[in-house]
């Protein structure tokens, strides 16, 4: 650049002298002949595509950058139709996490087989018929399920196999720590034994009757209003023993309290349980359970059809507890998942094929 460049004079490399005019940003050409203002346009042009070209990237980084706005996350959760043959499955969530239900819709063409159970990581899931050729089923996710990419696989009645990809993300519930009376921790007493033997006998009864059913007509509702004390999903540590992730919710509330039903079911079970304290666990059909623990009393008995919102015992503390509340939790097929995230989910059992 020549060192006496005088104000008002541009030099730019490569390119010959244009003059500014005074007090605005125009140029203007002196002296050029037409094919050196054919190579300052075209020159122009290069330039311009080029900061151009940056611009839209930078614009398309800002976007991927910043946090997803809603429309997009709720996009994330939407449905994911397959069509396989004459079926169409679609599932909900699209990408579960662990520790959470999956609803599956599955539309049959006339010339299809019909589909007998879905098996998820080696787990078998009931399937029922809402309509013809249209069926629903609600798989779970356990809290240890292995992370990435799996297989949902639906038995038909000639013996095929039409499998669906799953993708299971991580759920991070968190960790919690707890002291209580070493006996309730790891009892030692004859007669506690008995009692915690007896009991998962007969929880594995209760659990093994559900039906191909849907007992409910209208989706979950949270049994109480008030405050989660401790979240589903909780690594939980008793005097520092690592235990079982916590398998619902507890929700505070004062001895007596009304527990009305979260949806309408079969009663299970009613009666005491040695960690449980007195439960009622109601049945929904599907291998899908609700249960209600360490209650004061109950307010009804095994066999009773119950509707939602229908009072089936008081809060309390009774069982492996250190104060009064309610823990729900929704268990399906053995799996204990996100009774929150299932309220949501169970619409989608209730509503047609098609319409989720
Ligand atoms: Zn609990």
């Amino acid at each position: 650049m020549p060192a006496s460049c005088s104000p008002g004079i541009d030099w730019w490399p490569g390119l010959p002298v244009v003059k500014r005019t005074a007090g605005f940003r125009r140029f203007r050409m002196i002296n050029l002949d037409s094919g050196v203002k054919k190579q300052m346009v075209a020159e122009k042009i290069k330039n311009f595509i080029g900061l151009f070209s940056w611009s839209l990237i930078l614009i398309i980084m800002l976007i991927l950058l910043r946090p997803l706005p809603s429309w997009a996350q709720t996009k994330i959760l939407e449905n994911t139709v397959y069509q396989a043959d004459n079926l169409v499955v679609s599932l909900f969530p699209k990408l579960p996490l662990q520790g959470q239900a999956v609803i599956v819709s599955i539309s049959c063409r006339q010339a299809s087989p019909v589909p007998r159970q879905l098996v998820l990581l080696g787990k078998k899931f009931k399937i029922v018929a809402v309509d013809e050729g249209e069926y629903k089923a609600v798989c779970a996710v356990p809290l240890n399920a292995p992370l990435g990419s799996q297989q949902l696989g639906i038995d038909l009645a000639d013996a095929t196999v039409v499998e669906i990809p799953l993708t299971i993300l991580a759920g991070n519930y968190g960790e919690e720590h707890l002291h209580l009376p070493a006996e309730m921790v790891n009892p030692t007493k004859v007669a506690h034994l008995m009692q915690i033997k007896n009991d998962r006998i007969r929880l594995r009864q209760i659990y093994g009757s559900s039906k191909a059913v849907i007992r409910f007509s209208q989706p979950f509702i949270r049994p109480l209003k008030s405050t989660i004390i401790t979240p589903f999903g909780r690594r939980r540590f008793l005097n520092e023993t690592p235990k079982s992730p916590h398998g619902g919710i507890d929700l505070r509330g004062k001895t007596g309290t009304p527990v009305p039903a979260a949806a309408g079911g079969k009663v299970a079970f009613s009666g005491k349980l040695y960690y449980s304290g007195n439960a009622v666990i109601i049945d929904h059909g599907l291998d899908v359970f609700s249960l209600y623990l360490h209650l004061d009393t109950l307010s009804v008995a095994e066999g009773d059809q119950v509707n939602q919102g229908q009072v089936i015992g008081k809060l309390g503390s009774t069982g492996r507890v250190t104060g009064p509340h309610l823990h729900w939790g929704i268990k399906i097929n053995g799996i204990f998942v996100d009774p929150l995230e299932f309220i949501n989910e169970s619409r989608l059992l209730l509503q047609p094929v098609g319409e989720e």
